[in-house]
């Protein structure tokens, strides 16, 4: 008799505890076991895996989103313990969007067009291949990433080392050892100091020659001269917005590109200026003028004369301060000039 209230005493026991586990919590269960379950619940709530169409993440599971999910592996666990046509890719669509801050790139995605992204973004088809070096408007694939504004310009400087002179200097950069001598002007070129750095002007950009070419973006040269300073050349705590044109007071100023004269007159530390709106965003400047040969509201051809050289605003000598700007967006000029 005893043994039989002994055994019911041990099935009670067992049954309480079946009943305990089959209560507890999924949290209280070993994380294998947890991932199990969370795997199938995704599968349950994402539905069947798709053929074809793009591929719906289940954004339903909120345990892949949870940053304090103690499970960062779950979208791989879903593909292996799912094997479908899940990608794991597919986590990781590239945003039919800019990235970065600035809106400087954009990721095509398929479907998309040069001229839908040009429109996107307030371009022409033209700039948005020019910038990208795009000859052939089908070619664009997903994924290419493309530049939708000129990039800063890389830092080109050079700090003299022992036993180098400028003719080493220039060969290395690939320009003239007087290019050099006037971006940086050095007093005595036999005086180079170690440890001192110059201004090299790029191949592109040095001692400037005749300036008919027409760039790949529509722009001429608005005067010959060496550059003084380069878009970007930091001024204190800013940097430069333009691109300085060193040339003799008086010298003709055109206009790098057709447009219409938006202002000209006296702009504070620009001195006499003129700005020229392109359309399309695009607006050019022209600064420290000793001389206005337009006037706002003017329509003006490319290579006309709007303005002479001078040095009057914020100026140390005559040079014409050139800036491209894009939107309100000061971009590099050397970016849509014509190259050397
Ligand atoms: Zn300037």
């Amino acid at each position: 008799m005893s043994t039989f209230i002994s055994y019911l005493r041990k099935a009670l026991a067992f049954s309480i505890f079946v009943a305990a586990m089959s209560t507890l919590p999924i949290g209280a269960i070993a994380p294998e076991y947890r991932i199990a379950y969370l795997v199938a619940d995704q599968l349950s709530l994402g539905g069947k895996p798709p053929q074809q169409e793009p591929l719906v993440v289940p954004k339903a599971a909120p345990v892949k989103d949870n940053p304090a999910a103690s499970m960062p592996e779950m979208p791989k666990l879903v593909v292996a313990s799912a094997g479908t046509a899940v990608q794991p890719a597919a986590t990781t669509t590239p945003a039919p969007t800019a990235v970065g801050g600035p809106t400087l790139t954009h990721v095509v995605t398929s479907g998309e067009t040069l001229s839908g992204i040009a429109n996107k973004y307030k371009l022409t088809v033209a700039q948005l291949s020019a910038l990208n070096g795009i000859t052939n408007l089908d070619m664009i694939r997903p994924g290419q990433k493309l530049l939708l504004a000129a990039e800063p310009p890389l830092p080109v400087s050079h700090t003299v080392r022992n036993g180098e002179n400028l003719s080493y200097i220039a060969a290395k950069y690939g320009v003239t050892v007087s290019a050099i001598i006037q971006s940086n002007d050095l007093p005595d070129i036999n005086r180079l100091k170690i440890g001192q750095v110059l201004n090299i002007p790029s191949a592109s950009t040095g001692a400037l020659a005749s300036r008919s070419a027409v760039s790949s973006a529509g722009y001429i040269w608005p005067l010959t001269g060496s550059i003084s300073s380069f878009f970007g050349e930091l001024r204190g705590a800013s940097r430069h917005s333009g691109l300085d044109i060193a040339a003799p007071t008086g010298k003709d100023i055109k206009a790098a590109r057709a447009g219409r004269v938006d202002s000209a007159g006296w702009m504070g530390g620009y001195g006499y200026a003129v700005i020229i709106d392109h359309g399309e965003g695009y607006k050019t400047l022209y600064a420290h003028a000793s001389k206005l040969l337009a006037k706002a509201g003017d329509r003006v051809v490319q290579g006309q004369v709007i303005a002479r050289v001078g040095s009057t605003g914020n100026s140390t000598g005559p040079h014409v301060h050139l800036e491209v700007r894009m939107n309100s967006k000061f971009m590099d000029p050397l970016k849509y000039l014509p190259r050397r």
